[in-house]
């Protein structure tokens, strides 16, 4: 059993025929939950739920937090979700319709997080957004539906917050044995913890993170997403926030899909760093989705960021 769908994989004739190359994309945003976070919270959820949980708590105001409040609904096991006074009432209220309990708690993720720990019993698990091998096993799975369509990219672009979403896909291509595939780790310029962590060879923590795309304000990465850059290529690139907000807007108008701009970082990652793919003839986007974001709010973004 598992929680997420089967994704479509298209082939992009708008993308393909700009870049001059064949794209494919994985539509992660169609995921019920919105996002490809269902796969791995699904797969913990799951886990966890044989392993006799009665409850699950998030400190996720964001798609995890969704996800996480979807698995809950599906398994009839209650979810509360603990987040900050500064989550947005688009947020609030998608965990609502989810049916999660929601506490609104402290002026940061930090403190939010706080009272979300100290809700932990022997009946009641923890369910990470990004840190937890049952999430990189969970997200894996979508490697696994491209090499059942028959698919083995010259390269695989996805976006990156706290790299869990990095270190599932490079377990699945692991797998399947596309070690030699490089994947291009896209950031904004004020989320890039990942890209200062390869300088560094070493995890690294921003002072702060900037910026709208908030699916990926992770201070810092997994350990585990700076360790594949040691055992198989991987390639950071960065983006500013209105290329990707300009990209996730070009996804609607090519595709009439709507992300949140953490996606769009990973499709204008394709747009503006060719060299980054100069090798890859074909080239797969995890098109990673994102359901906090709006049509009006990504045109109010796109007048007002420079
Ligand atoms: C969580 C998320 C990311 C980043 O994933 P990580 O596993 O934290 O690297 C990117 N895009 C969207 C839409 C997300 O929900």
């Amino acid at each position: 059993m598992t929680l997420h769908i089967r994704t479509p994989l298209l082939h992009s004739l708008p993308m393909s025929a700009r870049l001059g190359k064949t794209v494919w994309l994985k539509l992660e945003a169609l995921q019920p939950s919105g996002s490809f976070k269902l796969r791995g919270v699904g797969h913990a959820c799951l886990t966890h739920a044989d392993r006799g949980a009665r409850r699950f708590v998030s400190s996720s105001g964001g798609n995890a937090g969704v996800a996480v409040a979807y698995c809950g609904r599906m398994l009839r096991i209650p979810v509360t979700v603990v987040v900050p006074e500064t989550t947005s009432a688009r947020a609030l209220e998608l965990l609502r319709l989810e049916g999660a309990e929601v506490i609104v708690h402290g002026q940061s993720w930090a403190e939010a997080n706080a009272l979300a720990q100290s809700m932990l019993d022997e009946h009641t698990a923890f369910i990470h957004p990004f840190d937890d091998p049952l999430l990189w096993t969970g997200h894996a799975s979508l490697v696994d539906e491209v090499a059942e369509a028959g698919v083995r990219p010259d390269a695989v672009v996805l976006s990156v917050g706290g790299g869990g979403l990095l270190s599932g896909v490079a377990e699945g291509m692991h797998r399947q044995g596309w070690d030699d595939v490089p994947i291009v780790a896209a950031e904004t310029h004020g989320t890039a913890s990942l890209a200062r962590s390869l300088e560094a060879e070493a995890v690294v923590e921003l002072p702060a993170v900037t910026g709208i795309a908030t699916s990926l304000a992770a201070k810092r990465p997994a350990t585990e997403a700076v360790a594949w850059s040691r055992r198989r290529p991987i390639a950071s690139v960065e983006v500013s926030d209105r290329e990707a907000v300009v990209a996730a807007l070009q996804l609607l108008t090519d595709h009439r899909l709507l992300v949140e701009p953490a996606c769009g970082a990973a499709l204008a990652a394709v747009e503006k760093h060719p060299a980054a793919l100069a090798d890859a003839k074909e080239i797969l986007i995890v098109v990673c989705g994102g359901v906090v974001a709006t049509l009006a709010q990504l045109q109010e973004w796109e007048g007002t960021l420079t």
